[in-house]
């Protein structure tokens, strides 16, 4: 069985007071099947561990190297010793704001199982991309380029993120989101065998809210959603991770 995650990117929004949100998740009963992740700024992390109770806490970026002269960078042991399970690799943002490649992704990706975190490797086509009609030759480069050999069902997710969808409030069609989904199924089956393929957990995000949520995760293989913008809200948060877990 795959397990279903509603994970959180509160990219670089929140202080102190931004607990409280993380505080009511943590309240929230959800079945064995259903894991709740927030990654808040590096910052909060420690913080938010002493709240967190079930909610798994991740980083939204780390160094590819284990430690070093990186002037405001992370290591993946770093996020680890804070607290933090998860790490989110290759977010559009990061992408588009860094100008990280799959091969950085890919690089930063092995560091971070090194250090025992499950890595949220992200992929998404632009506008113009789909436009073009090469959505799917952008995700599968994407995905051979970016996952380092060695993925497994506990060490990887994969999040799908359109980048034209991401806080826009445009949403692909259920039948777009399927068909990337089954093409990403399918080559994470082909190259990492069956076995492994078919229990990596696979993410929708861009624009989820609690009205779309339930028809989202209706959709074949989604088995959760990366959200911004909601997540900065425990009560829009919550309603999202009450309809995977109804899914
Ligand atoms: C994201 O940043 O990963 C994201 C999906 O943002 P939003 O939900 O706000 O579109």
């Amino acid at each position: 069985m795959r397990r279903k995650l509603a994970a959180g990117n509160w990219k670089m929004n929140g202080s102190a007071a931004a607990l409280a949100e993380l505080q009511a998740l943590a309240a929230l009963s959800t079945s064995d099947s259903t894991d709740i992740l927030i990654c808040p700024p590096s910052t909060l992390i420690s913080r938010a561990k002493s709240v967190a109770g079930n909610v798994a806490l991740g980083g939204q970026d780390c160094h590819a190297s284990t430690s070093g002269a990186h002037t405001g960078d992370v290591a993946a042991d770093m996020l680890k010793d804070a607290g933090a399970s998860y790490v989110i690799l290759g977010h559009s943002e990061r992408r588009e704001d860094h100008n990280e490649r799959d091969e950085d992704v890919r690089s930063k990706a092995k560091t971070a199982w090194d250090a025992g975190l499950v890595t949220v490797i992200c992929v998404g086509e632009s506008l113009s991309e789909r436009e073009a009609d090469n959505t799917l030759d952008i995700i599968g480069g994407q995905l051979a380029g970016s996952i380092p050999d060695g993925a497994t069902g506990e060490n990887l997710v994969v999040a799908y993120e359109p980048i034209w969808a991401i806080g826009t409030g445009k949403v692909p069609t259920m039948s777009q989101i399927g068909e990337v989904h089954d093409f990403m199924r399918m080559r994470l089956e082909r190259r990492f065998g069956e076995g492994v393929g078919r229990t990596v957990p696979l993410l929708y995000g861009g624009s989820v809210k609690p009205g779309n949520a339930e028809e989202i995760f209706a959709v074949s293989n989604v088995d959760g959603a990366l959200v911004g913008g909601a997540s900065l809200k425990a009560s829009d948060f919550s309603a999202i991770i009450t309809a995977l877990d109804a899914a």
